[in-house]
């Protein structure tokens, strides 16, 4: 079960996949897609498995992405 969601910043990308790379997941693949640049462009092609490790985003040279881990919701305990 997916424990985060990533967001890929498309207009920052370079196409180098080393998001693709590093992600011991496989939640990410580089696709047929171009960029502005003409650049091949990823996507987030397997969310269900990505464990919010963030290591897409610590890897990406041009800071095109973010991760947005999910917390689970507390119990009000107030009255
Ligand atoms: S946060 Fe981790 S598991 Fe999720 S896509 Fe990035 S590298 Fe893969
Ligand atoms: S690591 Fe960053 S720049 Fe490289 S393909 Fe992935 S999102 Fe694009």
């Amino acid at each position: 079960m997916a424990k985060g969601v990533i967001q890929i910043e498309e207009n920052r990308c370079m196409g180098c996949g080393f998001c693709e790379m590093f992600c011991n997941k496989g939640c990410i693949e580089m696709t047929d897609r171009v960029s502005q640049f003409g650049l091949p462009l990823p996507d987030f092609s397997n969310p269900e498995d990505c464990s919010a490790c963030g290591m897409c985003a610590w890897m990406c040279p041009h800071v095109a992405i973010e991760v947005y881990k999910y917390v689970e919701k507390s119990s009000s305990t107030s009255n």
